[in-house]
């Protein structure tokens, strides 16, 4: 640049041995003298050499003017040269920078390709991977869509099945509701069988003089099966209140009661049939019972019984009192008991304390009504102190006798129980007593043993005995006349016997061959209070007559049954139906569900697949013209 510089500068101020050009031009004229025009230095021409050098000079100067004035157009296109070069350098220079920057745009974008192709690459992998899954999901899919639809086929065709199996439904449920009233029917004939049962029941009842007799069998005892005593006593009718009597080679004697306990029955059981009629003295009936038999077959047992194995006596008593206590809101009730003994027609107050020398009355109270006065009558509040009052009775018999059990075989114990009851509703007030006998041992006397004191105890006993077996059967041939007053005992029951009041036997027999005589004796006697001599004729048209009803309540008891159990079958074939039905719709519901949940899944995934797409052609797009910026700019750089 600096010798560009210097040749410019020499070419503006040329100059010939030392003089300036111009100068030596003048001197060189051909004029004789002459001023350089220049530098004004006064020249001096000679001769023709030095014209024609002047002449030259001239020429020259003209040339080097001509050239100067080119030499200076030519710096002047040199400066311009050079300021272009310089304006171009720095053009240059700017380029440079431009293209170093649009390099490092370059590396960028190239780097944000990079990441952004590789992302390409893994959403086109995933994209590969989700077509693949999905492809495998659609043809699943489709697999169960299929399946589902041969399945709702198969549904439909169920359906229309079911369809045309609803005439036969509906001609199910007529014969259903056929049976139903047919059932009713049934039902309400049976009912009016039970009523018609129930009143010949009655009649049976009233025909029988409303007295029951049970008969009860104790076992044999340890003493009779050592001495080799067999039983007599055949149970097997005894459900149908039957019993048989073997002894020995006479042929089976038959006896017919309301009941028939053998010695497996306990007290619980017998006292269960005993309380309906026991607890009718809370609605104001007069009730007695009896325990009948010779010594040793059970009557204290069943009235008594122990302390481990309570009798009648004392259930009753508790089962009164819990009935008075439920009934509690409506009716009030008075209970009191006394305790007595019939020994030789003489009554004993076995609840006094102290002995007295006045003999105990019978009196008329009332209509109808009898009493002893004098006698205790001790009011028991509950069942706790009903036991003692019980054992205190018990206990006063024994008094006077060495063996407590020879004493009360030959008497009659009674123990009263008096009822008096105030309705809280409509004030009715009610008095009714309940009498509970155990009676003396119903043994003949053996002739040997017919003397003195046990003659006539023996005499008392029989005839007192005699006497309630005329009463009952008088009272059950409705006799007008009743011989109450015949023994102190059928006088001392006189208001409690016949009428309104109710009377239960118990039949007390040994099992022993030993006793066989006595215990056909005390079944005779039974079956004459319980009424047999009525006539067997009439007795045998209540049967039969009775066993037509049985039959025909059994019968309609079958069919109501059998209609029964076809219906229940019928009813639960229609339930089957109902809930096959049911779940076969669930199912069909259910496959619909899966369906449109698959169905929109796969929308779902179209949707995201199109839009994976076009991020793809975007990011495609946009690649492209990063590619394209680059090559142009890599040409600029070129
Ligand atoms: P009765 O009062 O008729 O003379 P008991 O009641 O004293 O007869 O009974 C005589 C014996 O037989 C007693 O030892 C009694 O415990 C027993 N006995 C009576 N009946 C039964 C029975 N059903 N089960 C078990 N033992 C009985
Ligand atoms: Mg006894």
């Amino acid at each position: 640049m600096q010798t560009m510089y210097v040749l410019i500068h020499k070419l503006a101020f040329p100059s010939i041995s030392n003089l300036c050009v111009e100068h030596a031009a003048a001197k060189l004229g051909t004029r004789g003298s002459g001023l350089c025009k220049k530098c004004l230095t006064d020249v001096e021409i000679s001769s023709p050499i030095q014209k024609r050098t002047a002449k030259l000079i001239s020429k020259y100067e003209k040339q080097i003017e001509e050239l100067t004035s080119q030499c200076n157009i030519k710096s002047d296109e040199c400066s311009m040269a050079w300021s272009l070069v310089e304006s171009t350098n720095q053009e240059l220079d700017r380029l440079k920078m431009e293209l170093h920057q649009k390099l490092v745009q370059t590396d960028n974008f190239e780097q944000v390709l990079d990441t952004q192709t590789d992302q390409l690459r893994k959403v086109s992998q995933n994209y590969e991977n989700d077509k693949k899954l999905w492809a495998a999901a659609i043809s699943n899919l489709e697999r169960k869509i299929k399946a589902m639809k041969q399945e709702q086929a198969l549904l439909s065709l169920e359906a229309h099945d079911c369809a045309h199996a609803i005439p036969d439904l509906s001609k199910m449920i007529e014969a259903v509701r056929a049976l139903v009233a047919q059932c009713d029917d049934l039902k309400m004939k049976y009912h009016e069988e039970m009523a018609k049962r129930k009143k010949l029941h009655n009649i049976v009842q009233e025909t029988k003089g409303n007295i029951r007799v049970f008969c009860r069998c104790r076992p044999l005892s340890k003493v009779e099966t050592s001495s080799g005593y067999k039983c007599v006593v055949d149970f097997d009718g005894a459900n149908d209140g039957d019993i048989g009597i073997i002894n020995g080679g006479t042929a089976k004697k038959t006896f017919k009661f309301d009941r028939v306990y053998t010695p497996k029955d306990d007290q619980a059981e017998v006292y269960a049939d005993a309380s309906p009629l026991v607890t009718s003295v809370l609605d104001g009936y007069n009730v007695c019972i009896f325990a009948y038999g010779q010594t040793g077959t059970g009557k204290t047992f069943t009235m008594e019984g122990t302390e481990r194995n309570r009798g009648v006596n004392y259930r009753t008593l508790e089962e009164l009192f819990k009935i008075a206590e439920e009934r509690k809101d409506t009716v009030t009730y008075n209970i009191s008991v006394s305790v007595l003994e019939v020994y030789n027609e003489q009554i004993r107050d076995l609840l006094a304390t102290s002995p007295s020398s006045k003999k105990l009355e019978i009196k008329q109270a009332g209509e109808g009504s009898h009493h002893v006065p004098g006698i205790v009558e001790a009011k028991v509040e509950d069942i706790n102190e009903v036991w003692d009052v019980l054992q205190t009775g018990s206990n006063s018999r024994a008094v006077g006798s060495n063996n407590v059990n020879e004493h009360s075989s030959r008497s009659h114990c009674m123990l009263c129980i008096m009822v008096r009851a105030k309705n809280l509703i409509n004030g009715d007030c009610t008095r009714s007593k309940l009498w509970l006998v155990d009676l003396a041992g119903s043994e003949r006397l053996a002739k040997t043993d017919a003397q003195g004191d046990r003659l006539k105890e023996a005499q008392n006993i029989n005839r007192s005995l005699s006497a309630l077996g005329d009463v009952i059967s008088a009272l059950a041939s409705r006799s007008s006349h009743i011989p109450y007053r015949n023994s102190k005992l059928t006088h001392l029951l006189q208001d409690s016997l016949g009428g309104d009041s109710k009377a239960l036997m118990f039949v007390q027999i040994s099992p022993s061959d030993n006793d066989a005589s006595e215990t056909l004796s005390s079944l005779n006697f039974a079956s004459r209070v319980r009424g047999i001599e009525l006539g067997p004729a009439k007795k045998q048209v209540d049967t039969a007559e009775l066993q037509k009803v049985k039959q025909m309540l059994e019968r309609s008891k079958q069919e109501a049954k059998l209609k029964e159990e076809s219906l229940r079958k019928l009813e639960e074939n229609c339930q089957n139906l109902e809930s096959k039905a049911k779940g076969k719709e669930q199912l069909y519901k259910n496959l619909q569900d899966k369906v449109k949940e698959l169905e929109s899944q796969l929308d779902s995934k179209t949707h995201s697949q199109i839009t994976s797409e076009k991020q793809q052609s975007q990011l495609s797009g946009k690649l492209k013209e990063k590619e394209e910026a680059c090559t142009a700019l890599q040409h600029k750089v070129t």
